[in-house]
């Protein structure tokens, strides 16, 4: 369905992705680990075409996207992303954050956005909060509502850069909860975080990045049993 090729970027005079590929399954979800600095929210940004690659491309649902920039709002409808820090709009409650893009994108109508919001807040547990703005709602609350806004687009794949690394502790579950329930229920993701037991419990596929290079994409029970090289099995010793 999202089939990285031979991607590589650089900042400056950096090489920050070096060469590359990924294949992003339907229905399946891939977890991206890797040190800080590794490049892995920057392969996300490309795939969501937030960044120009100088080399490669990047295929979606039989099209190259990365040959057309210039219609990177329309990808956008279908690979949504959800952020380390949210990012909501912080005028609107959460129920209009929700409704923003339906009615002024697809241009839906408001009362049928409205309604399509609410099962979305009750899909991450939070119908109780609909009135409520950003700064009257917790961090885990807020991650939940800015999933719910990125699924409110109905897109093909959901794409997560650290949803729960800026979150208080007791409140990752609540959000990986809300991940797993979409990762059961099929839905393609792909999701940058340091959340092992998300990874093992969630995940069909994981991608281990070290210095811009992919160096591991095995099966999840391939991952966790050992069967990988010394790089990312330093790297799983270090998070334990
Ligand atoms: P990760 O998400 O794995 O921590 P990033 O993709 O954020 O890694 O960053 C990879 C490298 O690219 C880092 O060295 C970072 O400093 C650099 N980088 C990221 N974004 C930019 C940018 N906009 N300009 C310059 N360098 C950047
Ligand atoms: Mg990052």
């Amino acid at each position: 369905m999202l089939s990285v090729k031979h991607v590589s970027k650089a900042f400056d005079d950096q090489w920050v992705l070096d060469n590359v590929s990924l294949d992003v399954e339907v229905g399946k979800t891939q977890v991206i680990l890797g040190p800080s600095g590794s490049g892995k929210s920057t392969l996300l940004r490309c795939m969501n075409l937030l960044e120009p690659i100088d080399a490669g491309a990047i295929w979606f649902s039989g099209q190259e996207i990365s040959a057309q920039l210039d219609r990177a709002h329309l990808v956008r409808r279908e690979l949504s992303m959800v952020f380390q820090h949210f990012e909501l709009f912080p005028h609107l409650n959460a129920l209009e954050n929700i409704m923003l893009a339906p009615t002024r994108i697809k241009g839906m109508s408001r009362v049928e956005a409205r309604e399509k919001a609410m099962v979305l807040l009750e899909k991450v547990r939070i119908a109780d909060k609909a009135s409520l703005y950003p700064d009257q709602l917790s961090g885990g609350q807020q991650q939940r509502v800015a999933i719910a806004r990125a699924l409110a687009m109905e897109p093909k794949v959901m794409l997560f850069d650290e949803p729960t690394s800026a979150l208080d502790p007791e409140m990752v579950k609540e959000v990986l909860d809300v991940m797993t329930s979409l990762s059961e229920a099929g839905m393609t993701s792909v999701v940058v975080t340091h959340e092992m037991a998300f990874a093992r419990e969630a995940a069909q596929r994981v991608v281990f990045m070290e210095q811009g290079r992919i160096v591991e994409d095995v099966d999840k029970d391939a991952f966790f049993s050992g069967n990988v090289g010394e790089r990312a099995q330093l790297f799983m010793s270090n998070m334990l």
